[in-house]
């Protein structure tokens, strides 16, 4: 795999694994793994997961939202928690770069592709149980499907994320939140697995949750299970705020086109989607990307595009936005590039 790259040096671990080489594309320091690791690793994930779970150079368009972008090295669709935990032991072992994907709603490939493990947290991981004061529920479980079973049990609390297309997991990395109320609202504890595979138990303040941040996000580790706490309500009464929220949803934002949501962080005293507006971007496309026609706070891909339009447009704002108003916008979608979690 990319041969024709400059090999500028070796490097220990990544750590031990002497087919792992470092390299400088672009100023973005990246590791490559030679395609002797990669099956290496391959062969190694399928011992763990089993040779259906395990695919090479797989495409992330339908894993993404926002339908744009190339392809994993490795990619494995995990089934368990234990499963999991041997995987990043083994990978931490191995020294290979790895990454955690749910539902892939707030996160995109680059078109070069990502040069690591992938390992989707999905239907595998998302067994939700019902408690006496609220859920217990897995990272790949989405949210729909959660605040679904809260509203058949009669729990109040989770309608706010009833229309979040993402998963639980994500939804704690990147503390989601809507219409006023947050994920860290009804997470009472989080179990974690660290880059070594043991667990961590995160507990109320221990999760430092912010505006979309939480240390699970900047600590890197993997969200497996979460406690929420919800109050009994009527019914009746959550279907309707489920169903009234849908409706604002519906009216407001692009869901009839591929996206990601909310491109940028609202900056403290704006919002981003007015900034954008004012600054006459609404519609402005760079190849198949769009800033959507209905929500300026939206990129959306019109058909067809790749992930540098996204890239290139989301450059384009901040650029704009930076000269006319001042405000430096934040991109709140992240951005799997080379070996790692790049920003944009
Ligand atoms: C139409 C639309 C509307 C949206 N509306 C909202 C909204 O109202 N509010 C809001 O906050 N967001 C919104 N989003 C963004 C997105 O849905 C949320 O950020 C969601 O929580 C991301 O979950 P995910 O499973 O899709 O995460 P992914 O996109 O798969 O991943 C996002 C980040 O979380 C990490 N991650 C994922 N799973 C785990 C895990 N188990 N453990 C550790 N890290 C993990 C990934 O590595 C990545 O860094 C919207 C997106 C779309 C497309």
């Amino acid at each position: 795999m990319n041969d024709r790259q400059p090999v500028l040096s070796r490097v220990e671990n990544r750590q031990n694994n002497p087919l792992i080489v470092r390299q400088n594309v672009l100023n973005c320091e990246v590791s490559r793994l030679t395609e002797n690791s990669l099956e290496t690793v391959a062969s190694g994930l399928i011992r763990l997961s089993g040779e259906d779970r395990v695919r090479r150079n797989v495409d992330m368009k339908p894993y993404t939202t926002m339908r744009v972008g190339g392809t994993v090295s490795v990619f494995v669709e995990i089934s368990g928690a234990l499963e999991l935990s041997a995987i990043l032991r083994f990978l931490h072992g191995e020294g290979v770069p790895h990454a955690v994907i749910g539902n892939g709603s707030n996160l995109i490939v680059a078109d070069e592709g990502y040069e690591g493990v992938l390992l989707h947290l999905s239907s595998g991981l998302s067994r939700v149980t019902v408690l006496p004061d609220g859920l217990e529920a897995e990272a790949g479980a989405l949210l729909s499907g959660v605040s679904r079973v809260a509203w058949e049990n009669s729990f109040a609390g989770l309608e706010f994320a009833s229309g979040i297309p993402g998963s639980l997991g994500g939804a704690v990395a990147m503390n989601a939140g809507a219409y006023g109320r947050e994920i860290k609202d009804v997470v009472v504890t989080t179990t974690c697995l660290d880059a070594k595979g043991e667990t961590i138990v995160l507990k109320g303040l221990e999760h430092d949750f912010g505006y979309r941040h939480s240390r699970v996000q900047t600590e890197g580790l993997v969200a497996v299970s979460a406690r929420l706490r919800l109050q009994q309500g009527d019914p009746d009464a959550i279907r309707a705020e489920m169903r009234e929220l849908a409706g604002r949803r519906a009216d407001k934002q692009p869901l009839h086109l591929p996206s990601s949501g909310s491109t940028f962080k609202r900056p403290v005293g704006y919002f981003s989607g007015k900034l954008i507006e004012d600054c006459g971007l609404k519609g402005l496309r760079v190849g198949g990307a769009q800033v959507s026609e209905k929500h300026a706070g939206f990129v959306v891909n019109t058909g067809g595009a790749t992930a540098e339009d996204v890239v290139n447009l989301v450059g384009l704002i901040r650029e704009t936005v930076r000269r006319e108003t001042g405000v430096t916008l934040e991109p709140e979608v992240k951005l799997l590039k080379g070996d790692s979690l790049c920003s944009f």
